[in-house]
């Protein structure tokens, strides 16, 4: 996969990338300051807003000691989750709007969470008014404000579950327009409590983030591992469906669960002495075998830079590469500089880069920092093209408290309008210095039935991302723009987790469909069908709905 370097960099310093995990002193507040906002004049706008969340937002305002006024023309702060200028003039003169800083819920609920009154700026509802928002807060202003204060909430801190829900995260930014169906449901839908552990695939199976059997999973995980990096497809998959029939299992087993592994799909002899070894030790010989040799470390961290694969991280090792100093030697990473190379790359340009960024994308992001870039994206793609759709996918929609990456779904309810929108929103991207690096840049295809390996033909950009904050640190961002009504299959296709797609494609075709992010096909006539939600596509494989943070069905 081509990684492009759209123009040279500044370096960051070597001491930024954890600067922004560490709270700044005045965030490590956990209480409210009475004072937050003191005497400031605040409007909730309830368009848009369930009445719990009216509830909740003017208890925080009394929190923050600010007034709570009734018309938005007497406040300085507008609190709105309406994000199109159309329906917000329908509530609010657009003159009024210019001169007051409208902004997001999350950016009183951050205020309140942090004890102090955040710059308003990245918390913008509308995109077209970003600046006048920033201007007109009366807080500390965005030009001259402390710069820590724009940095995130600290990672120590434990925000509200709701705060960090995907639906509340992506529903900041929906438009008022959009077609009902292109929304999340209004109730989220429940998944039946008890499904059998014991069916064959993990998409009719419950699997949570992490299971009563974790560490067991854990440890066969990396027999898994090893395999994959040794080319031994098969074994892998063996492993990886044992893992995920015990992330199903609902009880902590033990020694005497005999019968209980037994019953369990997908696990044949080989594994289920594993098992049990597991259960009577706490431990297994040949997985500490693994975790013990040379080949199996050296292997695992060649494969952790982007574009080294587990045949390029064999032959590395055969050359007698071992460690990370003999990678950077033989790419010669401090050799020449890369910056301002033009034109096709070759694969070991693309590696020297990806070994140049590999400390900094190895640190997690929290959540609430994959919540600030989608917020920063979509306020981008709001002037790029208004009216988007987007859901946050992949391990922050499964639950996981820190992602390798973030992965968003977008889509435009006219189908004219969302072609093509991939490239300009990176180009916009990069214009305004976020997007650094592009890894791989694809546009729609027709969709093609006959392919053979799971990628989709969704149009998307793989992203080396700097959020616009003090010291940031740079992140992964994949952007996949759907047409519309492939916006579901890709949103179930981008949430995950691999094993559960897998299945989910196994399941499609024992009856004679093809599942895939891009849409669904039947085989035999090449037929297309586009769910209109994302219940629809657990509905046409008669699968029962499981819930995204019970999609875990790997380790
Ligand atoms: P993390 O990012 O924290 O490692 P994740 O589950 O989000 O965890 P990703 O690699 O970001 O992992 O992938 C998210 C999901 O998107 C995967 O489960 C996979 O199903 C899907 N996916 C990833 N890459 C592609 C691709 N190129 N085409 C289609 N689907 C993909
Ligand atoms: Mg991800
Ligand atoms: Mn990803």
């Amino acid at each position: 996969m081509p990684l492009k370097r759209p123009k040279a960099e500044p370096n960051p310093s070597s001491t930024s990338s954890d600067a922004v995990l560490r709270p700044s002193a005045k965030r490590r507040k956990s209480d409210v300051d009475p004072g937050t906002l003191h005497s400031r004049k605040v409007y909730i706008l309830d368009a848009k807003l369930k009445p719990d969340e009216v509830a909740e937002l003017v208890s925080l305002v009394d929190k923050a000691g600010a007034i709570l006024v009734s018309e938005a023309k007497e406040s300085e702060i507008v609190i709105t989750a309406v994000g199109m200028r159309k329906r917000l003039e329908r509530h609010i003169d657009w003159s009024v709007a210019k001169s007051k800083a409208l902004v997001t819920p999350n950016w009183l609920r951050d205020s309140v969470q942090q004890g102090h009154a955040l710059p308003c700026g990245t918390y913008a509802a509308l995109a077209s008014l970003h600046d006048t928002t920033a201007a007109n807060c009366p807080t500390e202003s965005d030009s001259d404000q402390d710069e820590s204060s724009a940095q995130l909430s600290p990672p120590t801190s434990t925000p509200s579950e709701a705060k960090s829900s995907p639906s509340r995260a992506n529903k900041e930014v929906e438009p008022a327009h959009i077609p009902e169906n292109l929304l999340p449901p209004r109730v989220p839908l429940k998944t039946t409590p008890d499904l059998d552990h014991t069916v064959r695939f993990s998409c009719q199976r419950t699997s949570s983030l992490v299971c009563p059997n974790q560490e067991l999973c854990e440890q066969l995980d990396v027999v898994r591992k090893l395999r994959e990096l040794e080319g031994e497809e098969r074994s892998s998959l063996s492993y990886r469906r044992a893992v995920a029939s015990i992330k199903s299992y609902p009880r902590q087993l033990s020694k005497c669960d005999r019968e209980e592994i037994a019953r369990l799909p997908n696990i044949g002899t080989k594994i289920s002495k594993m098992v049990l070894e597991y259960l009577e030790n706490g431990n297994i010989n040949e997985v500490e075998k693994i975790k013990a040799s040379e080949r199996y470390n050296a292997l695992v961290l060649f494969a952790s830079i982007y574009g080294i694969g587990p045949s390029t991280a064999r032959n590395l090792y055969a050359r007698g590469l071992r460690n990370l100093r003999d990678l950077e030697a033989f790419y010669e990473v401090n050799g020449p500089p890369v910056e301002g190379i033009e034109g096709p790359q070759s694969v070991e340009m693309d590696i020297q880069i990806a070994l140049g960024l590999r400390a900094e994308l190895a640190i997690k992001i929290p959540r609430e920092e994959v919540e600030l870039i989608h917020r920063t994206i979509m306020n981008e793609l709001e002037v790029v093209q208004p009216g988007c759709v987007s859901m946050i996918v992949g391990g922050y929609r499964r639950g996981k408290s820190e992602s390798n990456d973030v992965d968003i779904v977008f889509t435009h309810p006219d189908a004219s309008k969302a072609i093509g929108l991939c490239t300009k929103l990176v180009r916009r991207l990069h214009e305004q210095g976020m997007v650094t690096h592009v890894m791989h840049l694809s546009s729609f295809h027709a969709h093609n039935a006959l392919r053979t390996t799971h990628w989709d033909s969704l149009e998307k950009s793989l992203t080396v991302f700097r959020p616009p904050i003090p010291n940031p640190t740079r992140r992964r961002v994949d952007l996949i723009f759907a047409l519309p009504e492939t916006y579901w299959t890709a949103v179930v296709g981008w949430t995950g987790s691999t094993m559960f797609e897998r299945d989910l494609r196994s399941v499609a075709k024992l009856q004679g469909m093809k599942f895939d992010s891009s849409g669904i096909t039947r085989r035999h006539d090449s037929t297309l069908f586009y769910p209109r939600t994302e219940k629809e596509v657990f509905d046409m494989f008669g699968l029962p709905w499981i819930d995204p943070t019970l999609r875990n069905a790997d380790a």
